[in-house]
């Protein structure tokens, strides 16, 4: 088997379980490797690390695939490991749950592998060489393991070409894609496998919108980057008293609409608005809106760690409209999903929003994606979900200038 030998000290990383190997840390390859191929990673002094998938174009040299000298990495091997990631997901399904995310990549010993289950459908991600020389051994896997019948691929993200891969996408396995359904807390959604962002619904916010739901009794809310309603439904559900989304991508705000309809939600107290945010947020701050309940849930502004700096301002710019827009006794969920802004950066970006905007706030919950998105605590990296359920509690007597 070729190896990747170490430099001295650069095993550090691996003896903590972490599984990605950097360009830097590789001192020798030996043997002739193959994108994808599987090596030894070896420290310096001849030590077994780990056994991983190769990938000669990426910065990200190899990502383990296991750390166990015994384990060979077959069809075997990635039966084991998609069985034990769908097995104690089984308690995420019930008959109003009907989506969950199954494999949740290095989270689950499974680096560069993505996988939703939308009802019979898996919808699958390939972001990384490993995992795309065992494309068919994964989706054999997951078709034997799961039983669905359709697999869809969705590896159109950017971060393939990182791995020197193309996007593709297209069906795997069945036909089946169109006029998904799926249940979430007994909400009804279309997902757009073929079409629709990342693999068709951000499932990872699935516990923060019932949280949402449970808060919107008699509010005003304001849902930003609603995609297709998730949150805006469940505070409509939940006795919103009116309740505006707003999103950039009008297929989104259209499909966001027919889930109102479908649902039966489509009373009259949901207005659903295509638009930039961060404009929009400009124009209710001059039109003097107010909301009692504020969602913030921007895609990703950080992609990597060379974009922290200009994200920390969009988030600060974002924050400080939306607590100017909250009534006393407001609340703001706000969240990011950038890896590269961690969670202490990010409550700083968010308290300097209050203060900016000249309010008392108090942060009374924070927010993490649902269990089915687990967090390996070897690999901090997987921990990009964040958020915090912020309360105004003390707005100035003069709305905006200093104290008295
Ligand atoms: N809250 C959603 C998920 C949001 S994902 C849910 O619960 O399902 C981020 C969303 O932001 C996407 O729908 C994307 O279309 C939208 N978006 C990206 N940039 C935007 C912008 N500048 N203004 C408004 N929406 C934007």
């Amino acid at each position: 088997m070729p190896a990747y030998v170490l430099g001295p000290g650069r095993e550090k990383s691996l003896l903590h379980r972490h599984p990605w190997v950097f360009s830097g840390a590789v001192a020798t390859i030996k043997g002739e490797v193959t994108p994808g191929a599987t090596v030894d990673v070896m420290a310096d002094d001849g030590r077994f690390l780990g056994r991983a998938a190769a990938s000669p174009a990426s910065q990200i040299r190899a990502r383990i695939w296991s750390f166990d000298p015994n384990d060979k990495i077959d069809a075997a091997f990635f039966e084991r490991r998609v069985a034990a990631a769908v097995a104690w997901r089984a308690s995420q399904f019930s008959e109003g749950n009907t989506a969950a995310r199954l494999v949740h990549a290095e989270s689950d010993g499974l680096p560069g592998i993505i996988v939703d289950r939308y009802g019979d459908t898996l919808v699958v991600q390939i972001l990384s060489a490993g995992a795309e020389a065992w494309r068919e051994t994964i989706f054999d896997a997951l078709a034997g393991v799961t039983g669905c019948a359709h697999i869809f691929e969705r590896s159109d993200a950017e971060v393939r070409a990182l791995e020197g891969l193309p996007p593709r996408s297209g069906p795997v396995r069945g036909t089946g894609s169109a006029g998904l359904v799926i249940a979430e807390h007994g909400i009804r959604y279309a997902v757009d496998v073929v079409g629709g962002q990342k693999t068709g619904f951000y499932l990872d916010q699935r516990d923060n919108r019932r949280r949402i739901g449970e808060l919107a009794g008699g509010r005003d809310v304001l849902d930003c980057f609603g995609y297709t309603g998730g949150f805006a439904l469940n505070a409509l559900r939940g006795g919103a008293r009116s309740v505006l989304c707003v999103d950039s991508s009008g297929d989104a705000v259209a499909a966001a609409m027919r889930n109102a309809q479908s649902n039966g939600l489509d009373d009259g107290r949901g207005q659903w608005v295509e638009a930039d945010v961060f404009k929009h947020l400009r124009l209710l701050r001059d039109q003097a809106r107010q909301f009692d309940l504020i969602v913030l849930d921007p895609p990703k502004l950080a992609p990597t760690a060379a974009h922290v700096e200009r994200a920390a301002r969009a988030y600060k710019d974002i924050n400080l409209l939306g607590c100017k827009l909250l009534r006393p006794g407001g609340l703001l969920a706000t969240f990011s999903c950038s890896g590269g802004v961690g969670i202490e950066l990010f409550q700083k970006i968010v308290a300097g929003a209050a203060v900016d905007a000249r309010i008392d706030a108090q942060i009374i919950g924070r927010l993490g994606p649902s269990a089915d998105h687990p967090v390996l605590l070897s690999f901090p990296e997987g921990d990009y979900l964040k958020g915090l359920l912020v309360r105004l509690a003390n707005p100035t007597a003069t709305g905006g200038a200093s104290g008295p």
